[in-house]
């Protein structure tokens, strides 16, 4: 269940990375068939020149098709933000973990005392959680303690070591704690980088980092690491706080079910 945990995540990362890719790349197959519709016009009495722009118009469309189905798959499209409960994303995540991530690791959720509302995907919020526990697990091989806490933080906008700064005000902040090996300098200043791994091959994609950066970012938040090798790491990750209670409580559940009794 563990790994499957882990495979569903690793796509999940794979699918976004691929949701991008294939949105940049629909933009280049339009300025494409852009050109190739006026080379067409231009050729005049070239007719050889004309039949094999036909078929590179034939193929831009094939590409531009193939993309297309690849962004509905990845539901690049279907992202939808929405007013969301910090602590019930965490409680959730919290159980999905329970079950999956073994024995050896003590799993330690605080949530928040007060309700805590942010604007995010609720899809991609769990994602952020569960790819930073996979890598907390992964850190941790003999085991050790997991911390997932949310909480406020108020920041004066001079805080370093914030991936992007923010503004002064008062966050929504999200801490994942682990006691595993910790990394040393020169791989904490890379692990937002796609495609950076230091796990076997077959092991380790390196999107899962650039996932969470890419979310919490898009979402308006920061992220902020703290590691220290052989000790363990600290993810700190602020969102703008809502000031409203939470459309949904859960991924997908409508925060107030149908009163009338
Ligand atoms: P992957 O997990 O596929 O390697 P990530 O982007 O999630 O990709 O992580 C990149 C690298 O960052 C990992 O290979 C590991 O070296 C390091 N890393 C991430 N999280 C932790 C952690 N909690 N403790 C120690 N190292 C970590």
């Amino acid at each position: 269940v563990q790994e499957r945990t882990q495979q569903a995540q690793r796509m999940e990362s794979l699918g976004n990375l691929a949701g991008g890719v294939a949105h940049d790349f629909n933009n280049i197959l339009a300025i494409i068939a852009n050109y190739t519709e006026f080379a067409i016009e231009e050729t005049g009495d070239r007719p050889e020149v004309r039949a094999d722009l036909v078929q590179v118009r034939t193929a831009v469309e094939r590409a531009t098709n193939l993309t297309r189905q690849l962004l509905t798959f990845t539901r690049g499209d279907a992202i939808q933000p929405r007013n969301v409960s910090l602590n019930a994303a965490l409680a959730e995540v919290q159980a999905m973990l329970e079950r999956t991530i073994g024995e050896h690791i003590h799993l330690v959720a605080r949530p928040s005392s007060v309700p805590l509302t942010v604007h995010a995907d609720p899809g991609q919020l769990h994602q952020v959680l569960l790819n930073l526990a996979i890598n907390a697990r992964d850190a941790m091989p003999e085991g050790g303690t997991l911390v997932l806490e949310a909480n406020t933080a108020d920041l004066d906008g001079n805080e370093v070591n914030m991936q992007p700064p923010l503004p002064a005000g008062r966050y929504a902040r999200l801490l994942i704690s682990d006691t595993g090996e910790g990394m040393p300098p020169e791989v904490a200043a890379r692990v937002f980088e796609p495609f950076f791994t230091t796990k076997p091959r077959g092991k380790g994609t390196g999107l899962g980092l650039a996932t969470v950066y890419g979310i919490v970012t898009e979402a308006g938040g920061s992220i902020n690491l703290y590691s220290e090798h052989g000790v363990g790491t600290t993810f700190r990750i602020y969102l703008p706080l809502v000031d409203a209670p939470a459309d949904l409580l859960t991924g997908g559940q409508p925060s107030s079910p149908p009163r009338g009794d």
